[in-house]
């Protein structure tokens, strides 16, 4: 990062003195290692007292895909990436908003022996979730939160829930959080208009904004992993304990899952975690460690090869 970006980045999120965590030649040394610690660092996803919800919501994704023709079909595309029949990221422009667009259509072709194509497509998916009544919190909201970005983006940004102006508004993290978020994502090149898709854990607003049950979770966590497997991000970044709690099922608090990379799903997906935004606005101090796991984050998408 040159310094007038990060002199930037600073400024937006309020630290007045940057200080390297490394000398010089140890910041060398850690950019030039990081494609090893990517490689070499998996996460030990932890048993603990939600292990069982999130596991039975993992397991209820898979059983979605199982269920029904278009998750499996996704699934199958997942499973077979060189496909040729398999759509690539540049058969489809793509871009969620709060407003549905009718041509914004990914489909996730699959050809069993002598079967018609099945096709799941986002639109349909987001229609699945803004008619969702599979919890209680339907009944609360004003509408359901699907996401929002780039259906192109190499990177996944999930947050937890949505919040009373997301909820007011249907497009994930548009308030105070939010606005950091965008100003975060700013700092390493990512823009919700242009290369990233965000989306959160739960599609609907936990009334006060509490912490989600994990009943809700079980019951929404489908609809995510469906979103990743439509988008296939090349990265992901959790912001939040219950994000990254949820996606790697694991209880580990999020002090022990920052500043490694963790691998999700299938596909291996590198999935890097950082405070959650509205935790920042509340503790500034916080906000430099936050910056260093978005540069670890960054670092880890460059050492991927290129698509
Ligand atoms: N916090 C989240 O986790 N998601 C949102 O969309 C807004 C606030």
């Amino acid at each position: 990062m040159d310094a007038l970006r990060r002199n930037q980045y600073l400024q937006t999120m309020g630290v007045d003195v940057w200080v390297s965590r490394h000398p010089p030649a140890a910041a060398a040394a850690a950019t030039a290692t990081v494609a090893a610690e990517t490689a070499a660092t998996v996460a030990a996803a932890a048993a603990g007292p939600h292990a069982a919800e999130v596991a039975a919501a993992h397991a209820a994704a898979a059983t979605q895909a199982a269920q029904s023709p278009a998750a499996a079909a996704s699934a199958a595309r997942a499973a077979m990436p060189d496909n040729p029949s398999a759509p690539t990221r540049s058969t489809a422009r793509a871009f969620d908003s709060a407003a549905p667009q009718a041509s914004d259509v990914l489909p996730a072709v699959a050809r069993g022996a002598g079967a018609p194509p099945v096709v799941t497509t986002w639109e349909s998916l987001r229609s699945e979730v803004l008619a969702c009544t599979k919890c209680p919190l339907h009944g609360s909201r004003t509408q359901g939160v699907f996401g929002v970005g780039s259906r192109e983006a190499q990177w996944l940004v999930v947050g937890e829930a949505p919040g009373a102006e997301e909820d007011r508004r249907g497009e994930p993290f548009v308030g105070r959080a939010g606005h950091l978020l965008d100003a975060m994502l700013k700092a390493i090149g990512l823009s919700r208009g242009s290369n990233v898709y965000i989306a959160n854990v739960l599609k609907s607003r936990p009334p006060g904004n509490r912490d989600p049950k994990p009943e809700e979770v079980a019951a929404c966590l489908p609809y995510l992993m469906r979103q990743i497997e439509l988008l296939r991000p090349r990265v992901m970044l959790a912001v939040g304990r219950i994000a990254a709690q949820n996606l790697l099922s694991t209880d580990a608090p999020l002090g022990r899952l920052r500043g490694k990379v963790h691998h999700f799903g299938e596909l291996n997906t590198p999935l890097i975690v950082t405070y959650h935004p509205a935790y920042l606005l509340r503790t500034p101090s916080d906000k430099r460690k936050a910056w260093e796991d978005l540069k670890f984050a960054r670092s880890v998408f460059q050492t991927l090869n290129p698509t």
